[in-house]
């Protein structure tokens, strides 16, 4: 029988995630196999919680992958804190703000959603406002919008729900190890990722964080968890010193994302943040050059994931189709309100390197001149070399 798998081809992932991942962290993957409880694996997995801890920039005890990819890890902080009728503001200025609404809605919170158009940041001034209105059991928030590539001052809505007695409740899927991420200065108390984006390994773990306000919510509880498999009362006791069996950790994934933090932290946590900035700024000068626009304004800009506008005539589709089967380049659409309207470019962790910003630049220029539709002509300004008059 024919093996599909040998026909997968290496293809450079400048989508919004999965990122490209480093071939170390697939040896990592390819180890023997331990036992879930046998005690070299648990020396791993506790020095796993620990490279997390510095990763997260966080003394949290409570600090552990979630099985799962990046939902898990929202829906795991829901579930561990809500009970019904707890009152939850979610900060929303794009799809996941609204998907944080759909699941606390699903555990009958009752939820007010505090609205920013989507492709600008959500403004501190309005949350300190709704948080003096009104007493919230949590406030939350994505620290970086992968739906329109906008960063939230995250940090400065920490110090203003540090004033109420809110738990604070951050994603940060796309943001966790391309940009600093200080989860206890920032008065954080629950925090998740996703291990498919910056840290560049295959999508499959949750990397989560919760202080000790919020495990004593969630200890507190008048009910139990709803959700069995989430359960951090439980969860808690595999990962703590009682090693007691709840279910079975993904072995394999584990490796790999002790290998991916142990690259990222060996590199240098500002190092690796630099790289993501200085290949964003090439990169959006490369677009401009072509004649591109970038959706978001300058200051709140993601240095892993750029939405580009799609130029009037342009087929967004056809696009993407013709860079993935004719340059092996995965570039992500846009999402709701930007569907066919935008490009997600991601440069995300392994992916964000000098050589993927050049190969992207020089595909994307083919493509487009060949991709107006039927009828239109494009006008691409073609980049500026420096033996060149500068156009106007
Ligand atoms: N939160 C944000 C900000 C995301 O970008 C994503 C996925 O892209 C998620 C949550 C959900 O993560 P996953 O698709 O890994 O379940």
């Amino acid at each position: 029988m024919d093996n599909l798998l040998d026909n997968i081809k290496s293809i450079l992932l400048m989508g919004p995630g999965p990122s490209s991942v480093d071939p170390r962290v697939y040896a990592a993957l390819s180890r023997n196999v331990l036992g879930h409880l046998d005690p070299y694996f648990l020396t791993i997995a506790d020095g796993l919680k620990e490279l997390l801890r510095r990763i997260m920039n966080t003394k949290n005890e409570f600090t552990i992958p979630i099985s799962g990819t990046g939902s898990a890890g929202m829906e795991a902080s829901f579930v561990n804190l809500v009970e019904p009728e707890d009152d939850v503001l979610v900060l929303t200025n794009g799809l996941f703000g609204v998907r944080m609404q759909e699941v606390a809605r699903r555990l009958h919170a009752r939820v007010d959603a505090l609205e920013f158009p989507w492709g600008q940041p959500v403004i501190t001034e309005e949350v300190e406002k709704a948080v003096r209105r009104k007493h919230y059991k949590i406030v939350a928030v994505i620290h970086a919008e992968t739906s329109t590539g906008v960063r939230n001052p995250v940090k400065e809505i920490g110090s203003v729900v540090k004033g109420t007695d809110a738990i604070y409740l951050v994603d940060a899927v796309t943001s966790l190890g391309g940009m600093d991420v200080s989860m206890d200065a920032w008065h954080c108390d629950a925090l998740y990722s996703a291990t498919q984006k910056c840290l560049s390994c295959p999508p499959g773990l949750a990397p989560l964080s919760f202080s000790e306000k919020a495990m004593a919510a969630v200890k507190a509880r008048k009910a139990r968890v709803p959700n069995w498999y989430l359960d951090f009362t439980m969860i808690a006791d595999y990962w703590g010193r009682n090693r007691v069996y709840h279910h079975t950790a993904p072995i394999s994934m584990i490796y790999a994302l002790y290998q991916a933090l142990l690259l990222i932290l060996d590199e240098g946590q500002e190092a690796v943040f630099s790289r993501h900035m200085r290949n964003h700024l090439a990169m959006v000068e490369g677009l401009e050059a072509l004649g591109l626009k970038m959706f978001v304004d300058k200051p709140f800009r993601l240095p892993m994931l750029g939405t580009v506008v799609v130029p009037e005539g342009v087929d967004e589709g056809a696009v993407r189709r013709r860079l993935r089967s004719e340059f092996d380049i995965e570039l992500g659409a846009g999402l709701g309100p930007l569907a066919g309207k935008a490009w997600r470019i991601g440069l995300m962790g392994h992916t964000s390197r000098q050589e993927n910003v050049s190969r992207l630049l020089a595909a994307l220029e083919r493509v487009l001149q060949g991709t107006a539709r039927e009828g239109v002509t494009l006008e691409i300004d073609p980049p500026h070399r420096p033996d060149q008059p500068a156009r106007p």
